[in-house]
């Protein structure tokens, strides 16, 4: 039996379902919302409903967006000859933040993972091959994450893309900048090692 009215038990569930909020958290999400003027608890309400609505797949990179194509498939100063093939749309966010990549993106929505179920036909590989087909791509660049899934991904799209005489390349991995080399991981080290550059 809740001690709330049912309202408000209600609304305590709902945040406690986001991830990273338990149920302390929630509570005082809810008591904060039930604090806040009518119009600011309207203005969340509508902020959470468009986001969800609002947005959709950019038809030619699968970004989420809320017009299509999205900004960076129709950015006048982008270079078309390269895709950088990522796993998410969070990715693309920390790869436009570098302000280094001026090429356009490929976002998977997920990485090949056997044990989840998760195979080429259940993310954007398709997608990809299909851009790819359409010739002008000089270069694909593969920045899925560095783990199991990420590699996977990684080495199935390059095996696809090979044949097609695109060049594949991986994003290099290692110690982080501000690291020291004697903390870091022998994976770590052997991958930064693997892909060193000449100075
Ligand atoms: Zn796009």
């Amino acid at each position: 039996m809740s001690f709330y009215a049912t309202p408000v038990a209600r609304l305590i569930e709902e945040f406690e379902k986001l991830p990273g909020i338990g149920h302390k958290t929630a509570q005082r999400l809810a008591f904060h919302v039930l604090d806040l003027p009518a119009d600011k608890v309207e203005g969340l309400a509508n902020a959470i409903k468009e986001a969800k609505f609002k947005t959709k797949y950019c038809s030619i990179c699968s970004n989420l967006t809320d017009v299509d194509p999205c900004s960076v498939c129709s950015g006048a100063t982008r270079d078309r000859s390269v895709i950088c093939v990522v796993e998410d749309s969070r990715d693309v966010v920390a790869m436009e933040k570098t302000r280094e990549f001026k090429g356009l993106y490929h976002v998977l929505h997920g990485a090949i993972s056997p044990m989840e179920g998760i195979g080429p036909e259940d993310i954007k590989i398709k997608e990809l091959l299909a851009r790819v087909g359409e010739g002008n791509i000089r270069e694909v660049i593969i920045a899925t994450n560095p783990n199991i899934e990420g590699e996977a991904t990684a080495m199935y799209i390059s095996k696809l893309l090979k044949p097609l005489g695109i060049k594949t390349t991986r994003i290099a991995h290692g110690i982080p900048v501000g690291g020291d080399i004697e903390y870091a991981d022998e994976v770590t080290l052997a991958k930064s090692l693997e892909g060193r550059r000449e100075l």
